[in-house]
């Protein structure tokens, strides 16, 4: 039996190929196991994100220490919280450079600025509807619509969208300055101003800049032109001028727009008619 001792040692053969077979699949699917918690991290998203904050952290950081204005933001209409307080707040929104300070030598008192007076360009005559007033301080205003030129045909119809569109008896403003720093008269000083916001302008010489001084830069002739006549308010109506204020400190407003406010914030209107007034008395 040689032959069938021999054919069933064979028979052997595919069973115990078949055994390593499933031994060696199931030790494979164990070594899959095993090494799959290890590359299972690759999709863990904790460790990414981290990445990206560590790549642009430095962009911003240096930039947000050495200014507060990021990207110089349009000023914007958003109103400026009223302060009625003495301290102006400060806004960040000039993108203008401001001028530098004036050194000049002073010498004098404060003359009269030349003023283009109500007849030269056209106003209406008006005899009455007006309130007087004692002046006690000084409030600078843009009028808020960007300019370009024309300031005579401006004034008038200012003038006559007062009174129809408004009701009020005249410009609401006693002086007005264009963009070459030219000075208009407009309501009579001794009478009160006018206001659509709500502050009481009784007292107050008001000053406007045509434009939108929110949109446009004011130029240094218009800058002359507010110290030279403030300088002389100053002089003429015995007001401090510490009292030059802008029309945001007192209402909800931009006015007279971040770009002229900034010379209020930095004390460069200021400290310029506090100059003119510490002239040399001959
Ligand atoms: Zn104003």
């Amino acid at each position: 039996m040689e032959s069938g001792r021999v054919s069933k040692s064979w028979l052997l053969v595919p069973f115990l190929a078949l055994i390593a077979g499933v031994l060696s699949a199931l030790l494979l699917r164990d070594m899959l196991l095993a090494t799959a918690p290890i590359a299972g991290p690759t999709t863990t998203p904790s460790v990414a994100p981290s990445e990206p904050v560590g790549k642009f952290t430095p962009i911003y950081t240096p930039t947000a220490t050495a200014s507060s204005t990021p990207t110089p933001l349009p000023p914007t209409a958003t109103p400026v919280p009223p302060t009625p307080t003495s301290t102006p707040t400060f806004s960040p929104t000039a993108t203008s450079t401001p001028l530098p300070m004036p050194t000049a030598p002073v010498d004098g008192a404060p003359t009269r600025p030349p003023i283009i007076a109500r007849e030269e360009w056209g106003s209406m005559v008006i005899t009455e509807g007006y309130e007087a007033h004692t002046l006690d301080r000084i409030t600078l205003h843009h009028d808020g619509s960007e300019f370009y030129g024309g300031a005579p045909a401006r004034l008038r119809g200012l003038q006559s969208w007062s009174r129809r569109a408004r009701g009020w008896v005249d410009i609401p403003y006693h002086y007005l300055i264009d963009l070459d720093g030219n000075i208009y008269e407009a309501r009579p000083l001794e009478f009160v101003g006018d206001t659509a916001t709500e502050y009481d302008p009784t007292g107050h010489a008001l000053i406007t800049v045509m434009g939108n001084y929110n949109v446009q830069e004011i130029n240094e002739a218009q800058l002359g032109a507010i110290v030279d006549l403030a300088s002389w308010l100053c002089y003429e109506y015995s007001l401090d001028p510490q009292s030059i204020r802008g029309h945001r400190d007192y209402a909800a407003t931009s006015c007279p727009g971040a770009n002229l406010y900034q010379y209020l914030v930095n004390g460069y209107i200021v400290s310029a008619v506090e100059r003119r007034l510490q002239f040399e008395n001959p």
